[in-house]
């Protein structure tokens, strides 16, 4: 398989959520990554839409690179049909490595583990560990009060319009992940995530 075009990490549920619209999302956003030429760089689990987008990726001729610790590999049904799987000690190290692999990140619908992974991210990006640009794809207004917290945040003189500049929010997938890759630059990490984190 030929170099890929580019790398997304993708942060999102393990599990599927209710509504059948956050699954079609992640299947929208792999195929999309497939079919550009590019590589999914995400948790490595084969449950809820972190398998549906892995599969989505593969099936569209994707290189797909999961990233999991050893405590979770039973736990969220580790991928062996990724083209690497890597199978780390900690969770620090698992993030760290996902960061570093990929040229930008996307969240989707998710629980904890996503927000506290486009949280983390995003804090880099304001600390200038890195320049890699952060989407929130917002499937059928799942992200709809977070957005407006976010707001009051910047409203209540906690965050500046800089700061909530920096996280591309959208509805569109195809149309967000467009965005994000083409205003990720050619090199994207000025420090090496591990050495700050
Ligand atoms: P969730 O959104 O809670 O379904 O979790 C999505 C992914 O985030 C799963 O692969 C979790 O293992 C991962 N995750 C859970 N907690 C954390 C954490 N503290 N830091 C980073 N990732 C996490």
């Amino acid at each position: 398989m030929a170099e890929p075009a580019f790398s997304v990490c993708v942060y999102c549920g393990s599990r599927p959520g209710e509504n059948p619209a956050f699954a079609e999302a992640a299947t929208a956003v792999g195929t999309w990554i497939g079919r550009h030429g590019g590589q999914l760089v995400y948790g490595g689990g084969r449950s809820g839409l972190m398998g549906t987008v892995a599969e989505a990726t593969r099936q569209a001729g994707g290189r797909v690179v999961g990233v999991i610790p050893q405590a979770l590999v039973d736990k969220e049904l580790a991928n062996r049909a990724c083209d690497e799987l890597h199978i780390v000690q900690t969770m620090h190290e698992r993030k760290a490595m996902m960061a570093e692999r990929s040229d930008a990140f996307i969240a989707l619908p998710g629980g904890i583990g996503t927000f506290e992974e486009l949280f983390e991210v995003w804090t880099w990006r304001q600390l200038g560990y890195h320049d890699k640009p952060l989407g929130l794809l917002n499937v059928a207004g799942y992200y709809d009060g977070l957005m407006g917290f976010l707001n009051q945040s910047v409203a209540s003189g906690f965050m500046g319009e800089w700061q909530m500049g920096l996280l591309h929010a959208s509805a569109d997938a195809e149309g967000l992940l467009r965005t994000l890759v083409q205003s990720a630059g050619p090199d994207h990490a000025p420090v090496p995530l591990r050495d700050v984190i």
